[in-house]
């Protein structure tokens, strides 16, 4: 970004009202320039003809508009598509695009790596460098729709953070992020449609309540602590129990029928029929459903997939515990577009041992 100028991606409505408040002008200045970005898809300021050429021109002393560097694009046969996107020095990140019969759906990343370090991730074996900030979340989404043709905004109905990185550690980034996605002269998408993914940041998941009403999953992983702290290690912090009283909260004051816990079938591990009894009871009768996520593997690991029998039998027990449960498709998975499987390339920038201190401290 170029001297002090900000970029118009990551600006929501509140922010271009007060911009153009200082500016002297009127707030309806924000509704214009975003009906031209979102609304038409025009990004030049010199093409938003509704605006005085000297506004524009002050404009364009102040903003900029970049949209991420694409670096590689790769289609899987199955129609899903991975993107692997500039994100500073020799370092990427990762979007995916995952086409279903009635919806499409866009996972975005939001930080470069993870500092959470679950054992089972290709993303948190890479270690954490940065957050993202909000124009590097939304510009995610805008250049997916420019790359996905004439149809994108019709296609594009869901967007998750289940890319790379744990989105609650960059609550303000992704918060206005989100925001943006979701404003009517943003992406206008409603926020059943908009999902965030956790591994568990229990004041994140409060501090979220007060200003966000998005759908949230949890990865759970573990219907205990002892194995939870192995296989999620924040458990440490915020074990179960604090963590379910969390997401119950959040349901009520965010209105939700239920939150999504997602569970990675690891063979051998958290996989028996007593641990699919222990998550029934843990989650009976609240507003909860279950996501089975079959492990994906990637280089270097030592899990395995559950068998497909396995999978079937622990969702029945789930079930029979009064609960919805389902068995998450595996997709995209001959480019390593898959669940977990996001790697990019991070340049590590703290030591294992310290990184999740250090990061908490900042959230
Ligand atoms: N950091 C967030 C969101 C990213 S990942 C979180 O952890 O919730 C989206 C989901 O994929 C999470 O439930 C994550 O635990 C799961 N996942 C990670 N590695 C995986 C793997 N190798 N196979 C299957 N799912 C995996
Ligand atoms: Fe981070 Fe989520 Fe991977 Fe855990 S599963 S290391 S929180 S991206």
């Amino acid at each position: 970004m170029a001297g002090t100028s900000q970029n118009l991606l990551g600006m929501t409505r509140g922010d271009l009202e007060s911009l153009f408040a200082d500016m002297g002008e009127k707030p309806f200045r924000a509704r214009q320039v975003m009906q031209w970005i979102y609304g038409r898809s025009v990004y030049e300021l010199d093409q938003m003809t509704d605006l005085s050429v000297a506004l524009r021109q002050s404009l364009a002393d102040r903003l900029t508009f970049d949209l991420p560097e694409i670096q590689q694009r790769e289609d899987a046969t199955d129609g899903v598509v991975k993107w692997q996107l500039r994100a500073g020095h020799k370092q990427a990140i990762e979007m995916v695009f995952i086409p279903e019969e009635t919806r499409g759906t866009l996972c975005v990343s939001s930080q470069v790596g993870c500092a959470m370090d679950c054992p089972f991730c290709a993303t948190g074996r890479q270690g954490f460098n940065r957050n993202l900030s909000a124009d590097e979340i939304v510009g995610q989404v805008m250049l997916a729709r420019q790359e996905l043709g004439a149809d994108a905004t019709q296609r594009i109905s869901n967007i998750v953070f289940m890319g790379m990185g744990e989105p609650l550690a960059n609550l303000r980034a992704v918060t206005r992020a989100a925001d943006i996605l979701l404003d009517d002269l943003g992406f206008g998408l409603s926020r059943r449609r908009v999902t965030i993914s956790t591994s568990g940041l229990v004041p994140q998941i409060r501090k979220l309540a007060e200003t966000s009403n998005v759908a949230l999953a949890v990865s759970l992983h573990a219907p205990n602590d002892e194995l939870r702290d192995r296989l999620v290690p924040i458990n440490r912090r915020y074990p179960i129990d604090e963590l379910l009283l969390a997401c119950w909260d959040y349901a009520r004051s965010a209105n939700l029928k239920d939150v999504t816990f997602e569970y990675v079938m690891l063979a051998g591990v958290n996989d028996s029929l007593d641990h699919a009894r222990q998550l029934a009871r843990l989650l009976a009768n609240r507003p909860a459903k279950v996501n089975l996520i079959p492990f994906n593997p990637f280089p270097g690991t030592r899990y395995r997939c559950s068998s497909e029998a396995r999978i079937r039998e622990f969702q029945e027990i789930v079930m029979a515990g009064g609960l919805i449960a389902t068995v998450r498709k595996t997709r995209g998975d001959d480019i390593d577009a898959a669940c977990g499987q996001l790697a990019g390339k991070v340049l590590d920038r703290t030591r294992r041992s310290q990184r999740l201190s250090k990061q908490l401290q900042r959230t």
